[in-house]
């Protein structure tokens, strides 16, 4: 079966983000056949640990019988219905309802979708319409960072600052800038990392200044940019953007895809870094990935607007408040909250994970590790002292992956950044097998790379 499936695989499916030569080289696949708790399970029958949970979602754990029964009962009862003909459903209302609950002061207001990346279009078409509607259509202009990762649709992977991504389709669109990222083991030099955060934050007031404030619409960012490697900010760089975007009459939009839902140990990285952001984006933990689901969190300067002058808004989707998706959703939260999942984050397996990544700082080929709540990176480099690179840039990093992924743990490698981002069931030993098995991972490529 496994060498059909992988033959049928290779001859019809086209994989997102694959290499497509390489894996028709590799033989195909490893096909996933199920998952429980913390596990998935191959078609081999091996039992493999994610790390990753999924990618970056599943932060209630794989086999949650409430969900599937969320689902069931909702769709027995109401399958699918829109929110276009002054319509809507119970789940997408109290879905709504919870979410202005659960995010900071003022997001008081849902605009729903199913991924990422179409939230991000939402929120680009919804901000522009808002600063028309203040007359001043000018200010067009979105600022993001080198390295962020907002989606692959046209419009957030022109926000996303991924070289490679802007390299195959023309991208960025026109009105999408990018400034330095807050990434001190690349870019600190000699600074300390609370003076580059600084300095990284003054290049958004020096970027802005370029485009001339009177045409920039928004600052996007994710509160830790997560696909781009983790790469956690300076405890300086937050307030100084958010003082910045105010000063000139930037909107401050914060992507929580990855970060929201208890990732960190809060229930929003925005609430750690003290921000107030005018609109947040939410999809991937918003149903721990058991369903499609984004939402675009408004507050009340662009709500007030849009509603009190906007006329009708020509935007959405066909599945915007998918009644099935917001179930799950509701259900979903109420298993963070019932759980406590936040909190056991927060105080008990965060720090624990932080603790047991320290251990790897020692290690020759280890340059940096940084981590908070359950999300973190170990950075791969050939000299830790002067954090010199592998060469080329991200080989180490696959090696590493690869020696993890052939020992039963799903990791992540963004450059030689070894990323983990595991489900908020984990528990502690489960972060003992994973840091053990990536220290002889990291053993192993230090002697693939001739180092050791
Ligand atoms: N924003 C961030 C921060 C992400 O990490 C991602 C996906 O990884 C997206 C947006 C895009 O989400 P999706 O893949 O659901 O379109």
């Amino acid at each position: 079966q496994t060498v059909r499936w992988r033959e049928s695989d290779t001859a019809h499916h086209l994989h997102p983000f694959t290499d497509y030569k390489g894996l028709a080289e590799e033989g195909g696949s490893r096909i996933i056949t199920h998952a429980d708790g913390v596990h998935l399970t191959d078609s081999e029958g091996r039992r493999i640990l994610d790390a990753m949970a999924g990618l970056w979602c599943v932060n209630v754990g794989y086999g949650r019988p409430e969900l599937a029964q969320a689902a069931y009962d909702q769709m027995l009862q109401l399958p699918y219905y829109n929110a276009f003909f002054k319509t809507a459903t119970p789940p997408s209302i109290e879905l709504a309802a919870k979410l202005a609950e659960l995010t900071p002061k003022g997001l008081d207001r849902a605009f729903f979708g199913s991924s990422g990346s179409d939230a991000n279009d939402t929120m680009v078409r919804m901000v522009r319409h808002f600063w028309a509607l203040k007359g001043q259509p000018e200010k067009t202009v979105f600022l993001s960072r080198v390295h962020a990762y907002h989606g692959s649709t046209m419009a957030s992977a022109s926000l996303g600052g991924q070289a490679a991504m802007h390299g195959q389709g023309g991208l960025p669109l026109p009105g999408f800038e990018h400034v330095m990222p807050p990434y001190w083991f690349d870019y600190g030099g000699e600074l300390s990392p609370a003076t580059f955060g600084e300095a990284a934050a003054q290049a958004v007031e020096d970027k802005i200044l370029s485009i001339g404030p009177e045409n920039v619409a928004a600052f996007v960012g994710e509160p830790l940019q997560g696909a781009g490697g983790v790469i956690i900010p300076p405890e300086t760089y937050w307030p100084r953007v958010q003082d910045i975007c105010r000063k000139y009459d930037v909107l401050l939009i914060v992507d929580e895809v990855i970060t929201g839902f208890g990732r960190t140990g809060h229930w929003f990285a925005s609430e750690y870094y003290g921000l107030e952001p005018d609109l947040m984006i939410l999809a991937k933990g918003i149903t721990s990935g058991y369903l499609p689901l984004s939402a675009v969190m408004v507050g009340p300067r662009v709500a007030d607007t849009l509603i009190a002058e906007g006329g009708e808004f020509f935007h959405g989707f066909t599945y915007s408040g998918h009644p099935v998706a917001c179930a799950v959703a509701l259900e979903n939260l109420a298993i963070l909250e019932r759980e406590q999942l936040v909190e056991k984050v927060r105080d008990d397996t965060g720090p624990y994970l932080a603790r047991r990544l320290a251990e790897l700082r020692d290690h020759p080929i280890v340059g940096e590790v940084r981590s908070l709540g359950l999300v973190g990176a170990v950075e791969l480099c050939a000299d830790p002292a002067t954090r010199r690179h592998f060469e080329p840039l991200g080989k180490a990093g696959t090696i590493c992956r690869d020696h993890c992924f052939a020992s039963d743990v799903i990791l992540r490698a963004v450059r030689d950044a070894m990323i983990v981002s595991p489900p908020l069931t984990f528990e502690r030993t489960h972060i003992d097998q994973m840091v053990d098995t990536l220290r002889t991972c990291i053993d192993r490529t230090a002697r693939d790379l001739g180092v050791l």
